[in-house]
C-alpha cells in the first residue's frame, strides 16, 4: 500500500510538473480537454493518498511574501506566481528615488525566504474557479515559456492594486508611478535628467524653470514622502553641483482634496503642511489636474504648468485580474471576504478554497485601509490558519482575523516626521525630530532580513556624511 502511495504520489507529481513545464502536452488530442489528465491525477491524489494540497499564491507583495514565509511547505505543495521574484519594502521606496537608500536595500529575494516551493516569474492572466486553474504568462523577456496552466486546490489572491489615474488623459503615458523598484529607478534618472537638461547650452531661463518644476500629484503619504525626499536630495546634494540652478527649482504638491495627509490627525497634517511651506514646497490643494501633457500639466481653471517630472500617487485602482474573476466586489473594487479571508461569491457564500488579502481584498462589514500593516497581518493570520487546518483543525473552530493597529508614520523632510501611534489603546501623536527617530527606527526594525538591517543604516550613514550618489545610468 505504501509502495502504491509512493508510486502514485510521484506519478501525480510528475504529471503536474510535466503539464506545468510543457503546456503543449495538455493540448494533445488524445488527452481531450486541456487538463483532463491533471484533473484525473488530482482526483486520485487527494482522495486515495496523503498527497499535499497544492496551495497557489498570486503575488509577492506584503501579503503574499508574509504568507509564503510562514506557510508550512511540509504540509502544502506551495506554488507562487508573480511577475517579480522579490518583495519590496514599500515604506522605504521613496528613499530609493533619490539615493538615500540603494534599491537592493529595500528588496528581498523571495527564493531566500522560503524553502521547498515552486516559483513562476509570471503574471496570472485568468482565474478559472470552476476548473481550479490559473492561466499564467511568463514575465521574462524570452517568450518561449509563454503560457502555462497551473492547477490549485487552494488559491490565495494577493495581487495588490494599481495606481488610480481616474482616466485623466496623458497620465499613463507621461507620469511616473511609485509602486516598484523599476519606478524608483525611472524617477531617479528623470530627476538627474532634468538638471542636466537645464544645464544644456541654448536653454532659456523659462525652459530651465519648466525642467526644474518637480510635481507630485496626490497629497497622501506617498506623494508627501516623495516630495520630502526630493527636497532633501535637491537642497542637500544637487545644490552643491548646480548652485546656479537653485533659484529655478520648484517642488509642487497637488491634490484635489482641501488638505494633505487626510488619513492623519488634523494637527499632524497641519504640521506637515507648515513644514512644507517653510521648505518652499508649494502645496496646491483643491486643485484638479485635467490633463498631463508631455511637458505641461493642464489644471482646472485654465492654468497650465510646465514640468520636468510628475510623480502620480493619487490612490489605488483595482488590479484587472480581480475584475476578471466575476466575483462580487466592494465599492472600492476589492474582493469581499469573510473573517477567515475566504472570498464570498454572488450568494454571499464563502468559497472554502479561495482566499484574498492585501490591497485587493476587504473583510465584509469591517473595511480597513489598504496598507502594508494590514496586508502583513492578514498574511500571517492566513498562514497560521492554513497551517492549523492542515494539521486537522477545523477552520471554523479557529479565531477570525482581527486587526491590531500599530500606527502610521510619514517622513516630511529635514530629519522630521509625523507619527500617529496606538499605545495601550490611546492614540499618541508626535511630530518633528523625535518622530523622525521613531520613523527610522520603526522601518529599520521592520525590514525583513539581517542583510538589509545592516545595509539600511550603512546607506543612511553614507548619505548623511558623503551625500547621495548623483551618477545617472540605466
Ligand atoms: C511608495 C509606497 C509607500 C508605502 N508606504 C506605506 C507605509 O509606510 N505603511 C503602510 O502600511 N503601507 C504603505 N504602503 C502601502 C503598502 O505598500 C500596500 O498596502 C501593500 O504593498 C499591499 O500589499 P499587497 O500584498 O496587497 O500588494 P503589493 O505589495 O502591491 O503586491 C502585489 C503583488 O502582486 C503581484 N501581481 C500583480 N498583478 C499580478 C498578476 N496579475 N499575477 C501575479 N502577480 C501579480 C505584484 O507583482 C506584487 O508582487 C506604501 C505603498 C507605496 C507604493
Amino acid at each position: 500500500m505504501i509502495e502504491y502511495q509512493l508510486y502514485f504520489f510521484s506519478w501525480s507529481k510528475f504529471v503536474n510538473g510535466f503539464v506545468l513545464e510543457f503546456p503543449e502536452f495538455s493540448k494533445l488530442p488524445m488527452i481531450g480537454s486541456r487538463m483532463s489528465l491533471l484533473a484525473i491525477s488530482r482526483k486520485y491524489a487527494t482522495s486515495a493518498t496523503n498527497v499535499k494540497e497544492r496551495l497557489v499564491i498570486i503575488g509577492t507583495g506584503w501579503a503574499g511574501f508574509k504568507l509564503l514565509s510562514k506557510i508550512d511547505t511540509k504540509r502544502y505543495d506551495v506554488v507562487v506566481v508573480s511577475p517579480r521574484n522579490y518583495f519590496v519594502f514599500t515604506p522605504l521606496l521613496a528613499s530609493t528615488c533619490v539615493g538615500t537608500l540603494e534599491y537592493r536595500a529595500v528588496t528581498e529575494p523571495i527564493r531566500k525566504h522560503a524553502k521547498n516551493f515552486t516559483f513562476f516569474q509570471s503574471k496570472c492572466e485568468q482565474i478559472n474557479l470552476e476548473k481550479r486553474q490559473l492561466t499564467i504568462r511568463s514575465a521574462l523577456e524570452d517568450a518561449s515559456y509563454d503560457e502555462h496552466i497551473v492547477n490549485f486546490d487552494k488559491l490565495v489572491i494577493c495581487c495588490g492594486a494599481l495606481t488610480q489615474t481616474f482616466g485623466i488623459p496623458g497620465v499613463k503615458e507621461n507620469a511616473c508611478f511609485l509602486k516598484d523598484i523599476g519606478d524608483a529607478r525611472k524617477i531617479r534618472n528623470r530627476i538627474l535628467d532634468c538638471f542636466e537638461k537645464a544645464k544644456q547650452p541654448n536653454v532659456t531661463e523659462e525652459q530651465q524653470k519648466g525642467f526644474l518644476n518637480f510635481v507630485a500629484v496626490g497629497g497622501g503619504p506617498t506623494g508627501v514622502e516623495f516630495s520630502a525626499e526630493l527636497h532633501d536630495f535637491i537642497y542637500e546634494d544637487l545644490s552643491k553641483m548646480y548652485p546656479e540652478l537653485m533659484s529655478k527649482v520648484t517642488i509642487t504638491l497637488i491634490d484635489v482634496a482641501p488638505k494633505i495627509l487626510t488619513n492623519f490627525d488634523a494637527s499632524l497634517s497641519e504640521y506637515a503642511a507648515k513644514k512644507f511651506e517653510r521648505s518652499g514646497i508649494k502645496i496646491r490643494t483643491g486643485t484638479k489636474v485635467l490633463e498631463l501633457g508631455k511637458e505641461e500639466i493642464k489644471l482646472h481653471g485654465g492654468e497650465n504648468l510646465k514640468y520636468g517630472l510628475a510623480v502620480w500617487a493619487t490612490g489605488l485602482a483595482p488590479n484587472p485580474l480581480i475584475q476578471s474573476t466575476n466575483l462580487p466586489l466592494d465599492p472600492a473594487k476589492r474582493l469581499i471576504t469573510d473573517g477567515y479571508l475566504r472570498v464570498l461569491d454572488k450568494d454571499n457564500k464563502a468559497l472554502d478554497n479561495v482566499f484574498a488579502l492585501g490591497d485587493c481584498a476587504v473583510v465584509k462589514d469591517a473595511p480597513l485601509p489598504q496598507t502594508a500593516q494590514i496586508a502583513n497581518q492578514k498574511g500571517l493570520f492566513l498562514a497560521r490558519t492554513l497551517n492549523n487546518t492542515a494539521k486537522g483543525k477545523q477552520l471554523e473552530s479557529q479565531p477570525v482575523f482581527s486587526y491590531k493597529e500599530i500606527g502610521s508614520l510619514a517622513y516630511v523632510g529635514d530629519w522630521k516626521a509625523i507619527a500617529s501611534l496606538r499605545i495601550r489603546d490611546q492614540k499618541v501623536h508626535k511630530a518633528g525630530f523625535q518622530a523622525w527617530i521613531l520613523w527610522r527606527y520603526a522601518y529599520f526594525s521592520m525590514s525583513v532580513s539581517w542583510r538589509n538591517k545592516v545595509l539600511i543604516p550603512i546607506y543612511w550613514l553614507v548619505a548623511s556624511i558623503f551625500g547621495r550618489n548623483t551618477s545617472r545610468f540605466q
